[in-house]
């Protein structure tokens, strides 16, 4: 009988071997690689486990079939039954336009509270890329998910609203600012127990991974009260929660300043040897071009959500863009999490059986990767891999690669199929 993911008293997850995970099929292109993705899933979890683990599939509305047969774009019943089987996976949503919800994924964050956008960035050879040494990209986004410019507290120009924040900022708060009729306004949130479960997640999964360091990537130069706080929040956990096993560049900072920079620049080369993680930071538009110039430098990434989402998309287009970029958004304390590819739609190709399942398909690695079915995964990576390199692949990678051979949604996946 197949069960329910739960979560230990240990606050370790319970997977119970012939687990039940719900889905949302998705809008547009979602069909299409969803019932491409799910074959790759379950032939691979009989590959691994020969019938001793098995997933029951559970399908749960959301989107545009939600509405079609339902009227309602998120049913209660969805959010009730991620809620109760905390694991679970979703295909591209189309977001409703002039309807009370804003944006169905940020409405699904919200309510299980998902703090972590969890984006792995990595290269698979023969993918095509627009940059010179692909494989030199190797980094995972912690981005926040929940907090920012994102909460979605804005009011329009010329609303009542609007003009009584301008009249409050102007007299009680004496912000000196030439604010017109024509100025919108929108509030940014940065909160240090925000910024801390962050931080201490991207931390963790450092240390989980054997992985070098953490950069702490911000605006803080310029917004000291969010972004700058966000930074100063981030190395302190690094310093106070696990001093053992990180060395911060603000340590850096203290040393250069008592005993000179050769002191300061021994210490953390020390702090490498002994495998400490090092926990470095840098403002996001310097980052955006050091990620080109030297990938290598970066490893484990936290950032607040607006800079993630930019992030992620640039380090996307870096390793082949959005048909092969996987994401997560997670509740490490709870463990709710829901897996997801990280484009979108796409509806000019609803129903053609064309496009990329990759992105969904390396969402569910993640997805068995966060369940402990390590092997699972590791045969999909493999297969997936070798199918590109041998350069059957869908029409986003075949136009530009030479001598490839055209595969629709559903053989690429029987390509990789028959790799297990
Ligand atoms: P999109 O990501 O749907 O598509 C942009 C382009 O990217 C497509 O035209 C296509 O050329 C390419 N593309 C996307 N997925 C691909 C795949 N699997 N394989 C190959 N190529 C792929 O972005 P959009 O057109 O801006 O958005 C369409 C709809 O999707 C909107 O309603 C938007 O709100 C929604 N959306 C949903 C999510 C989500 O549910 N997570 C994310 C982004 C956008």
């Amino acid at each position: 009988m197949s069960e329910k993911i739960i979560m230990g008293s240990d606050g370790q997850l319970s997977v119970p071997n012939h687990t039940i995970i719900p889905f949302i099929i998705g809008d547009g292109i979602g069909p299409d690689i969803w019932r491409a993705a799910v074959r790759v899933f379950d032939a691979a979890v009989n590959k691994g486990y020969g019938g001793q683990r098995s997933i029951t599939w559970k399908e749960v509305l959301a989107g545009e079939k939600a509405f079609n047969e339902t009227g309602s774009w998120l049913p209660k019943e969805t959010l009730d039954v991620f809620r109760t089987y905390l694991v679970g996976i979703k295909g591209p949503l189309t977001t409703p336009i002039g309807e009370g919800i804003r944006s169905l994924n940020v409405a699904l964050r919200k309510e299980l509270d998902l703090y972590v956008c969890l984006r792995p960035t990595k290269w698979y050879e023969g993918v095509p890329s627009p940059i010179k040494n692909p494989q030199n990209v190797n980094m995972v986004v912690f981005r926040e998910n929940t907090e920012d410019i994102y909460a979605g507290i804005e009011f329009a120009a010329g609303t009542d609203e609007a003009q009584k924040l301008q009249r409050f900022l102007k007299q009680e708060a004496h912000v000196v600012y030439n604010f017109t009729d024509t100025t919108g306004i929108g509030i940014k949130l940065v909160s240090e127990e925000g910024s801390k479960r962050l931080m201490r997640s991207a931390i963790e999964y450092a240390i989980a991974h054997g992985l070098p360091s953490v950069t702490v990537v911000h605006k803080g130069n310029i917004m000291k009260y969010t972004e700058g706080a966000f930074k100063k929040w981030s190395f302190e956990v690094a310093e106070t929660e696990y001093g053992d096993v990180t060395y911060t560049w603000g340590q850096w900072e203290r040393v250069r300043a008592e005993k000179g920079q050769e002191a300061a620049n021994a210490a953390q080369k020390e702090a490498e040897e002994q495998g400490r993680i090092i926990v470095k930071d840098m403002i996001a538009d310097n980052f955006l071009q050091q990620i080109l110039l030297a990938p290598k430098d970066f490893s484990v990434i936290a950032t607040l959500n607006l800079n993630g989402d930019y992030i992620s998309d640039a380090l996307a287009a870096m390793v082949g863009g959005i048909g092969i970029a996987p994401g997560a958004n997670i509740n490490y304390k709870t463990g709710h999490a829901i897996f997801e590819a990280t484009h979108g739609t796409a509806p000019r190709f609803a129903n053609t059986n064309t496009m990329n399942p990759s992105s969904v398909i390396l969402s569910g690695v993640m997805m068995l990767e966060y369940m402990g079915w390590q092997e699972a995964a590791d045969i999909i990576v493999k297969a997936l891999s070798q199918t590109i390199k041998n350069k059957t692949v869908t029409v986003d990678f075949y136009n530009l690669m030479d001598d490839a051979l055209l595969m629709k949604t559903s053989e690429f996946a029987d390509k990789i199929i028959e790799k297990f």
